[in-house]
């Protein structure tokens, strides 16, 4: 019997948790052709999330979850997913119920066709700004300009990937994490599914705009150095520029001499300057800043509780062994 592990993240979701669980319930018994696993992985909530939790696993033999030490962010979470989900496939999804279960079993019967990565891709993207969909949309081509391989727009992480994708990302462990494109870098055979995503049933979005930007420039220096490259082109440009300019005023001078005047053009070209400078300075720094983090090797998240099962444990010595 095949065996599907069903990974959710959850931060603070003591509101829609209740009616995932009735939810995935009736989907599991519906698939009786499947050995079901439930992991939550729970994110340094801080309300009563994990004691839910706890509470299921506790009547219910398929649910099993993690408690990790402290918020991690969403895309650690994901990793402790990819770390403990004992499955022979995975399917990443919300607790929010943005991600409809009812999508599952067809991702499952294209797994059974041989894919190995099947995205569903949102065909309308719920409440959202016009101001927070056009910048997202903005960041997407920006990132699909300047990388080898496509991070799609409207795709989350509502997927299913197959035993190879899931070995696959527990090899990808960089401490500054932009899931999406690494689904992207690592290939295999992709499927699409469209779907309709909903509103949050219950509770709030924990992305503000903030950390929204952190996971775009995230996204983009995980991904491409292009930032770097056109610093230097625009560095190239302007150097041009001012040399072009140097021999204008100095036969201008030579010719028809020069008397004191010419504020305007200083100020502006120091100015010019100036601002290219910092902007590039700026760049290094990003890239620079990521570096110094990624060479700290320090874990993506620490578990301070999970519910003892053979399998997770043997799951996570594999990964210790991994990262020595
Ligand atoms: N989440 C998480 N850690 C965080 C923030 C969010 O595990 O620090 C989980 C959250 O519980 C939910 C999923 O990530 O299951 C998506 O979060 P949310 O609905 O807030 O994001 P949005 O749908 O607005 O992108
Ligand atoms: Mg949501």
């Amino acid at each position: 019997m095949k065996r599907v592990t069903i990974v959710v993240p959850c931060y603070n979701e003591e509101a829609s948790l209740p009616q995932l669980y009735a939810t995935l319930s009736s989907l599991m018994e519906s698939q009786p052709a499947y050995d079901w696993e439930v992991l939550m992985i729970d994110d340094g909530s801080t309300d009563g999330t994990l004691s839910l939790i706890k509470q299921y696993s506790a009547g219910d033999a398929r649910v099993a979850y993690v408690s990790l030490s402290r918020n991690f962010g969403k895309e650690n979470a994901m990793m402790a997913g990819f770390d403990y989900a004992s499955g022979d496939c995975l399917v990443m999804m919300d607790a929010d119920l943005q991600h409809p279960p009812a999508v599952i079993p067809q991702m499952l019967a294209c797994w059974e066709q041989g894919w190995d990565d099947v995205y569903a891709r949102r065909t309308c993207r719920g409440r959202e700004s016009w101001l927070r969909k056009h910048l997202s949309l903005l960041f997407y081509k920006l990132l699909q300009r300047s990388s080898r391989f496509d991070v799609l727009p409207n795709v989350g992480d509502f997927r299913l990937l197959d035993r190879k994708c899931i070995d696959a990302m527990r090899q990808l462990r960089e401490s500054e994490r932009y899931t999406k494109g690494m689904y992207a870098w690592i290939g295999f055979k992709k499927h699409e599914i469209p779907f309709e995503q909903g509103d949050r049933r219950a509770g709030q979005s924990s992305w503000r705009m903030g950390s929204l930007f952190k996971l775009a420039l995230d996204g983009i220096t995980s991904f491409t150095t292009a930032p770097l490259r056109i610093s230097t082109i625009m560095g190239l440009v302007v150097s041009l520029v001012a040399f072009c300019y140097m021999v204008f005023v100095l036969f201008k001078t030579l010719i028809v001499g020069e008397p004191v005047q010419g504020y305007p053009t200083l100020i502006l070209v120091i100015l010019f300057l100036g601002g290219i400078q910092l902007l590039s300075l700026g760049v290094i720094g990003e890239y620079l800043g990521r570096i110094f983090n990624e060479t700290k090797h320090r874990p993506i998240y620490l578990v301070a509780e999970k519910s003892t099962r053979e399998t997770h444990t043997d799951i996570n010595s594999n990964s210790k062994h991994e990262q020595d």
